[in-house]
């Protein structure tokens, strides 16, 4: 069970993409997956080229799709493992509508967004993550937009699976992303990737400074909702563990008829007889 491939990542040294990438092949392998039994679906970006480093089936999509796609995948084949993954401007910005929906759907997929506050692969914009004030080459005075924190919109919009991690955390990840995967609905893990090229404000020291690590607060309940939201204010978003998760029916199984045999493995030869009998019903 290696999830590894032969395909060398291109980020650059020190992003924190090597992290999450490490996190989901021994996540995978702890779970006892095999590479056919998963699928990973990224959008574009840095981190959407993760598709292509990890020994699974796989689509590189496209900019902030990477949700319909994944959605689409776990309806054809319920069987699968289904992994959806990008950046925050991929899923918060160009992919924000698409994520809202998939929240509140809850199919059973798992979201793995590496969240470094900047458009990365386009040389350093502000993202909707970008903090208010952040100064960068589009931003020389400041940002005026205030960011979006995805732990809100995701509780906002009912999520049922909710995780912060930090890509300088590997074991910590680790566990996420088998708790994610694990988790029988819709889950995000949203992941403080540093982009160590372009975003010099969130840097790995910033994040270490800033990040409160629910695994340390003691008698912190993730099932409470309310508990959550206040504590994702109360942290300005900056908080890692297991913020909120309940037990919910996936769409997939709420769906009326819908067969436990995936459709991929489904008889689709054509019913002649049935098929003549549901035109003559149209005539
Ligand atoms: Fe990672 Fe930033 Fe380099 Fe992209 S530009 S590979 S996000 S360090």
């Amino acid at each position: 069970k290696d999830f590894r491939n032969n395909v060398r990542p291109n980020w650059c040294p020190g992003c924190g993409d090597f992290s999450v990438q490490a996190a989901i092949q021994r996540a995978l392998a702890e779970l006892g997956k095999e590479p056919h039994e998963v699928a990973v679906i990224s959008g574009i970006g840095c981190s959407g080229r993760i598709s292509g480093y990890i020994n699974s089936y796989g689509m590189h999509s496209i900019h902030g799709r990477a949700l319909p796609v994944a959605q689409g995948v776990k309806l054809a084949n319920r069987d699968l493992t289904v992994i959806a993954a990008g950046g925050d401007g991929d899923g918060f910005g160009i992919g924000l509508n698409h994520f809202m929906h998939a929240v509140r759907r809850n199919m059973d997929i798992t979201y793995i967004v590496m969240d470094n506050q900047i458009y990365g692969l386009t040389k350093g914009q502000t993202s909707p993550t970008s903090a208010h004030g952040f100064k960068n080459k589009t931003t020389p005075e400041g940002n005026i937009e205030h960011s979006l924190t995805p732990a809100s919109v995701a509780l906002g919009a009912g999520i049922t699976f909710l995780a912060q991690g930090f890509s300088s955390d590997i074991n910590q990840l680790v566990r996420l992303v088998k708790e994610a995967i694990q988790h029988k609905g819709f889950s995000l893990l949203n992941v403080f990737s540093p982009c160590v090229t372009y975003n010099k404000l969130n840097t790995y020291d910033w994040y270490k400074e800033h990040i409160v690590n629910l695994d340390n607060v003691e008698g912190y309940d993730p099932t409470n909702r309310a508990g959550a939201m206040a504590k994702v204010v109360e942290t300005n978003g900056l908080c890692t563990g297991v913020i909120y998760k309940e037990e919910k029916p996936a769409y997939e199984d709420l769906i009326p008829g819908y067969k436990e045999t995936p459709l991929v493995h489904q008889d689709l030869t054509l019913d002649r007889d049935l098929f003549e009998k549901a035109l003559a019903e149209f005539a």
